[in-house]
């Protein structure tokens, strides 16, 4: 994929910036080396690369705010990096300028286990949440994303997790926040509204101001401290297994939606077979094997409780729904498989996500929203023969490839007690091959339409303009794109912070 140039001409400025921000974080965290920043200029996703002129590593508020004042005062664009997980070109900085990589900030600040929660800065992981709230009998959502993401650009982000039905996405973990604004001002909101950080959460005083941060990839500013919520971590679990004919994807949403309504499991999720196998597989070569073996589509539940009795009742409102549904168990053998297989016990994850992306083609192009449930059969089933028509091969050679038939799977996860679900349909065309690239893009030429044309919401409009959802999404939200321009305009009117994102202009005087 070819990275488009430097900028050169704006060298002077950029020689300027680089000594100012070496001022504020010393010479070794600053860097314009072309082998560096290119390793910035793109991610799994099929958006074009951008090199930025230079990344600068801060390592406190105090830091990010100085550098977001020098930016704005220069007026060099700045685009927010935590760990580069997000799958959707978030980080690839549309202006160039100053990468701001948060992932020296890695450091847990305060576990408070009597108010279950947990103070982070931007570089620390889910993994490294986990392991700690674990040693007091504590949990951190489990990440339908791998382990090393930034859990709070995560939770920014509106990140859905494995047990989003019940305790919902992301932003609804977050007590407060510490924000540097595009000028420099230090914002803090909720829990943080004073230094001293106390279990006092309020949202607001009066209308949540905080709300237009969450979700908003770094367009009003930067976050540089977070404290989120924990669960406790129940004592006993177990999984069920549910097995679906291929088109019996109204069976699956009636019995999903009963099981979200019942609030009767930690997690169900749908997963079609050749999804599941890559989670599974231990490598490339045995995911086909393994899916196989498996169902067309198989719903994997986590239930369990603070008791064993819990567990047990648990246990029989889910043998009731699945009596009144008429749906079936998955044979006793895939479960085995999936317990020896899959790190289970603590459910921590599930579908070893990052493998899965690196053992196909290391690229990822996805279309995940949200879609009301009665819905979502008739979705997946549209968007099957759109994934049929542009990737199905043609090539024999593809043919030792895995799932060579179709380069798309699917799952789907009950929100809000099953009142709308998330559907994520993952394709995995490789960035390396022109054709795969070519195969990718004109898939999101029509899928995007289609979703949208169709009722389904991308509550997280990532991508630029080649293969973006906020690109098709954005003519249909009127009004309320309108307002988030305005606010733009308001609280950052030069356009530096992660200019071009959310479907909004990326040059200077854009907004
Ligand atoms: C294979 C794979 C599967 C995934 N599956 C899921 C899934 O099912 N559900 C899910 O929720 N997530 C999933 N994710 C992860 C999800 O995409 C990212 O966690 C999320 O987008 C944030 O990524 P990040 O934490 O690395 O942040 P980054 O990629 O660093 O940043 C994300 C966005 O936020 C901005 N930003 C970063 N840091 C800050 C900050 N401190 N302040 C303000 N803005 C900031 C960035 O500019 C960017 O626009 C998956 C990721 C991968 C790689």
């Amino acid at each position: 994929m070819a990275v488009r140039k430097l900028d050169t001409t704006a060298g002077d400025l950029y020689r300027e910036v680089k000594k100012g921000l070496e001022k504020i974080v010393g010479e070794e965290w600053v860097s314009d080396n072309p082998t560096i920043l290119i390793g910035y200029s793109r991610d799994q996703s099929l958006e074009t690369a951008r090199s930025p002129n230079i990344v600068v590593l801060p390592d406190s508020t105090e830091q990010v705010s100085e550098i977001l004042s020098l930016a704005n005062q220069r007026g060099v664009a700045v685009t927010p990096w935590s760990t580069g997980g997000n799958t959707g070109g978030g980080c690839i900085p549309q202006r160039g300028g100053i990468l701001l990589d948060m992932s020296r900030m890695d450091r847990i600040l305060e576990l408070d286990e009597e108010n279950m929660s947990v103070r982070i800065q931007p570089g620390v992981t889910f993994g490294k949440v986990y392991v700690e709230a674990e040693k007091r009998g504590l949990r951190n959502v489990c990440p339908s994303a791998p382990a090393s993401v930034s859990m709070l650009a995560n939770y920014l982000d509106k990140g859905v997790f494995q047990v989003s039905n019940k305790y919902g996405v992301g932003t609804d973990s977050i007590l407060g926040m510490v924000i540097v604004q595009p000028d420099g001002t230090v914002l803090r909101t909720g829990c943080l509204f004073q230094d001293s950080y106390g279990s006092v959460c309020v949202e607001g005083p009066g209308p949540d101001i905080s709300g237009i941060f969450q979700g908003s990839m770094g367009i009003f500013g930067v976050c540089t401290e977070m404290v989120a919520q924990l669960y406790p971590l129940p004592e006993f679990e177990e999984i069920l297994a549910a097995q679906f004919e291929e088109d019996d994807l109204e069976g699956v949403a009636e019995f999903l939606r009963e099981v979200a309504r019942a609030d009767c499991s930690f997690e169900s999720l749908l997963f079609q077979d050749a999804y599941m196998a890559m989670g599974m597989a231990p490598n490339q070569e045995s995911a086909e094997v393994i899916r196989a073996q498996l169902p067309r589509q198989n719903a994997i539940l986590f239930y369990g409780g603070e008791t064993a009795e819990e567990m047990e009742i648990r246990r029989e409102q889910l043998d009731g729904i699945l009596e009144r549904t008429g749906t079936e168990l998955a044979p006793e053998g895939m479960l085995e498989l999936l317990k020896e297989l899959v790190p289970w016990k603590r459910v921590f994850k599930i579908i070893q996500v990052t493998p899965r992306v690196e053992r196909l083609t290391g690229c990822f192009e996805l279309f995940w929203f949200n879609i009301a449930m009665d819905e979502v059969a008739d979705m997946a089933r549209g968007f099957m023969k759109l994934a049929r028509k542009n990737f199905a091969s043609t090539d024999p050679e593809a043919a030792d490839r895995p799932f060579p038939y179709e380069e798309t799977t699917f799952y789907i996860q009950p929100l809000e007690f099953g009142r709308t679900c998330m559907l994520e349909m993952d394709a995995y065309p490789n960035q390396g091959e022109p054709e795969g690239v070519k195969r990718g893009l004109a898939m999101a030429a029509e899928a995007i339409p289609f979703i949208c044309g169709a009722g389904g919401l991308f509550d997280r409009p990532y991508g630029g303009v080649d293969s973006g959802f906020g690109w098709v999404q954005t003519p249909m939200l009127g009004n309320y794109y309108e307002l988030l321009r305005g606010l733009k305009r308001l609280i950052d009117p030069s356009n530096t912070m992660n200019p071009g994102r959310l479907a909004l202009p990326a040059d200077p005087a854009g907004v």
